[in-house]
């Protein structure tokens, strides 16, 4: 990074709740910010919000459910010539009812969401960046069966081998089998303990250039997603994301955090 530039971070799904407050913390942690969001509209109002506050933070369009917008941002990046040093993968839904649909939309932005964005921007990576997966306390392993644990913890399991799982699964729902199958009726809980064992399997490829991926709970916090009764502010939430962000560089790699403490997977 040339001397007096400001590191360059990027948050997916930062319009609203964590995403816009992890964009607000790390700009006034000194870095020059891309907030992203689905909605145009609402992606540039939350940005100029913050600018107008002072902060360096300006918006780029991203869905992160979609190939095509994912390598558009990618593609702006390298326009720019901006490296990215640190990327927060922090889109998510929480959709109600359970079936087919669900599990395929869920597994759709949450997991391979956060796998795509970082597979696009892989090439624009500065040396020694740092990657967060937003995940969540649910996604721990006790999410699903004992003989997915094995699955999902398997040293041979390969990220191909991951996406077939996590395919069963929603093959697995829309067989009604999935009880059966040891999945629980919960497609988010399923997508964020697909997410934390990405986060593991990305680590040996990362590691040659000095990256570091780190999985995070933000524990239970009041925005859209949590609800008005969940026991943390969105402040306290982003903070503990923003801990992996912002990391020395002999900070831990492939865990799993809240509040900068391990979790167990
Ligand atoms: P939120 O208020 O519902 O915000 C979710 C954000 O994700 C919104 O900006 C939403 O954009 C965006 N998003 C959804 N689908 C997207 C897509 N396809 N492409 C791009 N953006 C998309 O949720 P939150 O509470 O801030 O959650 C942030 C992260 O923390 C999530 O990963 C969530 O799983 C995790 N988490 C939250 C809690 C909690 O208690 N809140 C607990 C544990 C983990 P739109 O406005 O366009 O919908």
């Amino acid at each position: 990074m040339p001397p007096g530039k400001r590191p360059l971070a990027v948050v997916t799904g930062a319009n609203r709740g964590l995403g816009r407050e992890v964009c607000r913390q790390l700009a006034q942690a000194g870095y020059e910010v891309v907030l992203t969001s689905r909605d145009p509209a609402k992606g540039t109002a939350a940005a100029a919000e913050l600018a107008a506050d002072g902060f360096a933070v300006l918006f780029r369009p991203l869905d992160v459910a979609d190939d095509a917008s994912a390598a558009a941002l990618a593609a702006d990046l390298a326009r720019a010539g901006a490296t990215v040093d640190v990327l927060v993968n922090n889109a998510a839904i929480a959709l109600k009812g359970f079936n087919t649909e669900v599990a395929r939309r869920t597994i759709d932005t949450n997991f391979y969401g956060a796998a795509r964005v970082t597979d696009a921007l892989q090439p624009r990576f500065a040396a020694g960046a740092r990657i967060v997966m937003v995940s969540s306390g649910l996604g721990q392993l006790t999410a699903v069966a004992p003989q997915l644990r094995r699955q999902f913890t398997n040293a041979k399991l390969t990220t191909v081998g991951l996406f077939d799982l996590v395919e069963k699964f929603v093959a697995d729902v829309g067989l009604g089998r999935h009880g059966l199958e040891g999945w629980p009726s919960s497609a988010y809980n399923v997508s964020k303990v697909a997410l934390n064992a990405l986060t593991r399997l990305l680590v040996p490829t990362l590691k040659k250039r000095g990256i570091l991926v780190n999985a995070v709970c933000p524990g239970w916090v009041r925005t859209d997603m949590g609800g008005h009764g969940a026991s943390r502010s969105v402040e306290e939430g982003a903070k503990s994301i923003v801990w992996p962000a912002t990391l020395a560089a002999d900070g831990p790699t492939g865990g799993f955090f809240r509040d900068g403490q391990r979790l167990a997977w």
